[in-house]
């Protein structure tokens, strides 16, 4: 089975590797191996070993740069299916870019200033590829993937199939595909002209808070909890006195409550246990039942009960 599968990513020009330790992988650098990861160059190497994925029932993890996921200390057993970010976005007219969905989100902001289009300064500092970022709708500084997307390309098997934005249902950190499960493997974006000297200005604005108020320094996922409505969860965090509190090498950074960081060695079972100490404390204090932003690969943490 395995030699049907890596003889036709090797066809493809794809990246094979086996037993990759998913820490390398992951912003958290966390994570124990997944069984085979393959590196996708473009859309049509992606439909086809997508299509063999599913003709042989390989269980499958579709990866950009990992900066959303906490991966279990044993691993992944399946496939990696991991999308290259090393093709260039292309201007399509005067207000449209494309993209191969490995292209990372600060690249595709930068070429678009660059390009003279406004509408993606959002994205500058999020660490992500487009593809993560569709399925998250991320966003930031009131600016989201929803705002700018105007199509993706999906794979069903081995067929890539266009689909409007406007049918993924985009919402506060949500799309389909989330329950679909179809990976984005190209995306669309309509934006509007603008100064590129204005627009880098606001770039360089944004990175600036992000540096200031974002530990930056320790490898993390980002906001760990997602905003609940009416509050913040960093705040509530803080208000409960868990700024700085740690299990092992995981810490609530004392920097940004919303946010926890590896401060060396953590394990995903640390992590696991410092976000339920802080949910069950938060519910407690507050009666906010936080819900976790960075998608969990690998087990099912949190208790139905919770
Ligand atoms: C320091 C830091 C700051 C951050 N700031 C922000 C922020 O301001 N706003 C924000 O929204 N997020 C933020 N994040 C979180 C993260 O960067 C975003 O969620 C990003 O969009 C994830 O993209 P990714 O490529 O890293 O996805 P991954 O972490 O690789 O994957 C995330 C999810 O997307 C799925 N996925 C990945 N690629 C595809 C694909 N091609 N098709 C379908 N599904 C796919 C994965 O299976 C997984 O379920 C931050 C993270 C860090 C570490």
């Amino acid at each position: 089975m395995i030699l049907a599968l890596t003889g036709a990513a090797t066809a493809y020009g794809c990246g094979i590797a086996r037993d990759v330790p998913m820490a390398e992988l992951t912003s958290f650098r966390i994570g124990g191996p997944a069984d085979l990861m393959i590196t996708l160059p473009d859309v049509e190497a992606a439909a086809a070993v997508n299509g063999i994925c599913e003709a042989e029932n390989w269980s499958r993890l579709w990866l950009g740069r990992g900066s959303n996921l906490l991966v279990s200390d044993t691993g992944f057993r399946g496939v990696v299916l991991r999308l290259s970010n090393g093709s260039m976005p292309k201007r399509l007219d005067e207000t449209r870019l494309s993209c191969f969905a490995g292209v990372t989100l600060p690249s595709l902001s930068r070429f678009a200033q660059l390009q003279g289009l406004t509408g993606l300064e959002f994205a500058c500092g999020i660490p992500g590829s487009v593809g993560g970022a569709v399925l998250m709708n991320a966003g930031a500084y009131g600016g989201c993937m929803a705002d700018v997307l105007e199509s993706v390309t999906i794979l069903r098997g081995d067929r890539a199939v266009d689909v409007p934005a406007a049918e993924l249902e985009l919402g506060y950190r949500h799309s389909k595909l989330m329950q679909t499960g179809e990976p984005v493997v190209a995306a669309t974006f309509r934006l509007r002209a603008g100064d590129p000297a204005a627009i880098d200005a606001r770039m360089t604005e944004l990175l600036t808070a992000r540096r200031e108020k974002q530990p930056l320094e320790y490898p993390s996922a980002g906001s760990f909890f997602k905003r609940p409505e009416g509050y913040f969860a960093g705040a509530l965090i803080e208000q409960c006195g868990l700024k700085g509190y740690a299990v092992g090498d995981a810490e609530v950074s004392a920097k940004h409550a919303g946010f926890i960081v590896n401060k060396g060695s953590a394990t995903c079972t640390d992590v696991q246990k410092l976000a339920q100490h802080v949910r069950r404390t938060v519910k407690h204090e507050t009666g906010v039942l936080l819900q976790p932003e960075v998608r969990l690969i690998g087990e099912d943490w949190y208790p139905p009960e919770d």
